[in-house]
């Protein structure tokens, strides 16, 4: 069966998650967030999971191989029509490997959007989830290897994704409600 993809990403702080998930409760897609299946692996202890905190609670990436090895599963298990996807892929490594598996699998790519929020407003937002969300991953020094990991190896993607023609880019610093009609307004066909 063919499966839909639609990616989004952008800076920490830009909203992605928020985003994802209202768009996937609309179209009635699956909704995966690649920190929220870390953070949950690790808080039912699972083995492979707690390893795996040993990277991300530092602000680092996990290895590239490790997460696609929990991605993948998660993916070919699904029978929705199509996956909104939060925090993948973060590198160009991580794109090549989709783009071979998503060959085998009959799964396309249908938009990557980009959340654009500036360095500044990220960062405010991050300082006032601090304290709400508890993560162990923001504290500012792990905020801030986070960030340089986004710059140096996610933004890349952006000219992937536009050679590709999927890139659609997205004002963030709108208010929730607006981010959400113009991802939205993307989809004209819907009927639910
Ligand atoms: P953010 O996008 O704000 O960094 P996430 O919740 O998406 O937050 O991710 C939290 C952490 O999980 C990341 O900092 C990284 O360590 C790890 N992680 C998430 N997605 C990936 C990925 N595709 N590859 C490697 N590590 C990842």
């Amino acid at each position: 069966m063919q499966k839909q993809f639609i990616l989004i990403f952008g800076p920490q702080g830009s909203g992605k998650s928020t985003q994802a998930k209202l768009l996937a409760h609309k179209l009635g897609y699956k909704h995966v967030s690649t920190g929220e299946l870390l953070r949950s692996l690790r808080d039912k202890k699972d083995p492979n999971g707690l390893e795996l905190s040993k990277y991300w609670t530092k602000g680092d990436l996990v290895p590239d191989q490790l997460i696609e090895d929990i991605l993948f599963k998660v993916f070919e298990k699904d029978t929705s029509q199509g996956i909104i996807l939060d925090g993948y892929p973060r590198n160009i490594n991580q794109l090549n490997s989709f783009l071979s598996k998503a060959e085998i699998h009959n799964w396309y790519i249908d938009k990557a959007f980009y959340l654009i929020v500036g360095e500044k407003e990220c960062v405010k937002r991050i300082s006032k989830r601090v304290g709400i969300e508890n993560r162990v991953d923001e504290n500012e020094e792990a905020i801030k290897r986070r960030l340089n990991i986004y710059y140096k190896s996610t933004e890349p993607l952006i000219a992937e994704f536009e050679k590709m023609g999927v890139l659609e880019r997205i004002d963030g610093e709108q208010t929730v409600e607006e981010v959400h009609r113009d991802l939205y307004n993307h989809f004209p066909n819907d009927s639910s």
